[in-house]
């Protein structure tokens, strides 16, 4: 093992004090002060040991669709984009969110010691584990003479956990000027690396119908809420008709009280694709759906929202890196390989603008997304020393990776 992957394992302490440190930090999507507190922190650590170049960039605000319908703005933290050698000849963009699932309002904010290797807590796992992975993966490759043959750009976005709609704009135009992507989601939970990702879209349908009274004039009521039913029952219909495609409906709403015919009725629903061609099918049923809803007396149907992530397929690019973090990853005694999964991350957004990334080289664990989220926590130095090898073989053929234009 070279001095700077084999020098990692005297930093094992150190990165668990500050992993329970930023994970009891809350910082659910839109806290956004919590998310800029983790910002301010992580930027910070990593211009110290860095000396890198730091911009933070304020992001516009997301509409989020509340139980009445109505649209709420709500504010995000901002962005940070951290670079160093912008001229060098390749140029490696890392990536990692800022935010997690776990709102103010929710119980799980500390964490807790499962054993003396597995901590759990609210992102220890996804990913403020893979943030301090990229961090000393970073640190340990800047010991090596070969850094100055790689430019790196490290993009801290605070939305990913809804689809990253305020960062996904940056995160295309910065992955145009770069070479090779390296995103820090948490492994697979057997461990492996993520390869094909399917795309993703979130919808919200609201539906307006005609208010009434119950008893007295029942009849000149329009039910939005039936409506919304018969609505549901026909996009839900939709699964199986179609290869790899899913919707999910995940969140209804409608009505007050019941004494009076709802006027009243939105729901949200996601919907996964495998290949890019399936969202122009899911928008045509979606539409004749809609007809079908708006064709009746008294009742309007409104639908928002798109697909926010094209699927992630492997081009040669994209398994001539995968093959490189095979490699690497068989020097250091873990072989890993990769296999398709139906989520989705900025993995997504980077290869739609044509940069061949790896995106699950932060930390092993599970249950993410739930209130039992955890980490291994050996996988900290043991993935710091994955990222740094794969830096150091990058950088000793940087022109075998420069990337070639898209066709
Ligand atoms: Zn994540």
């Amino acid at each position: 093992m070279t001095r700077p992957v084999s020098a990692l394992s005297t930093r094992e302490k150190s990165l668990i004090e500050s992993l329970i440190r930023l994970s009891e930090i809350n910082s659910g999507t839109l806290n956004e002060a919590g998310v800029n507190q983790v910002g301010a922190l992580l930027s910070d650590m990593f211009c110290k040991r860095l000396s890198c170049d730091h911009q933070q960039r304020t992001l516009p605000p997301y509409t989020l669709f509340r139980s009445d319908g109505r649209a709420v703005e709500n504010p995000l933290g901002d962005l940070h984009i951290l670079s160093k050698r912008p001229d060098a000849p390749l140029q490696v963009l890392l990536t990692g969110h800022l935010d997690t699932v776990f709102p103010t309002e929710s119980e799980f904010q500390q964490c807790q010691w499962l054993d003396d290797q597995t901590l759990k807590g609210p992102g220890v796992s996804d990913m403020k584990g893979g943030l301090l992975v990229m961090l000393e993966a970073l640190s340990a490759f800047e010991q090596s003479p070969l850094a100055q043959r790689i430019g790196w750009t490290v993009i801290l976005n605070p939305d990913e956990e809804i689809g990253s709609p305020g960062s996904a704009p940056i995160l295309a135009q910065q992955a145009e000027h770069h070479d090779v992507g390296m995103i820090y989601e948490p492994a697979l939970p057997n461990g492996q690396l993520a390869g094909e990702r399917k795309g993703s879209g979130n919808f919200t349908a609201i539906i307006a119908g005609v208010a009434a009274h119950a008893g007295r004039e029942h009849h000149l009521g329009r039910n939005a809420i039936c409506a919304m039913a018969e609505y549901i029952t026909a996009i839900d219909q939709l699964n199986g008709q179609r290869d790899g495609v899913t919707i999910n409906v995940g969140i209804v709403n409608g009505g007050v009280t019941t004494n009076q015919v709802p006027d009243q009725a939105h729901c949200r629903f996601n919907i996964r694709t495998r290949i890019r061609a399936d969202e122009q099918w899911c928008q045509q049923q979606l539409q004749t759906i809609g007809q079908q809803i708006n064709s009746k007396e008294g009742i309007s149907l409104a639908l928002h929202g798109s697909f926010g992530r094209t699927p992630k397929m492997l081009d040669q690019a994209h398994l001539a890196l995968f093959q490189l973090v095979t490699e690497c990853s068989g020097q250091l005694g873990v072989p890993l390989s990769w296999e398709p999964t139906g989520g989705c991350c900025d993995g997504n957004n980077l290869s739609a603008a044509g940069l061949p990334n790896v995106d699950t080289l932060g930390v092993l664990g599970g249950n993410i997304h739930s209130h039992r989220e955890f980490i291994r926590l050996p996988s900290l130095v043991e993935r710091a020393r994955l990222s740094t090898l794969i830096l150091l073989r990058l950088a000793e053929q940087p022109e075998t990776w420069r990337r070639q234009p898209m066709q």
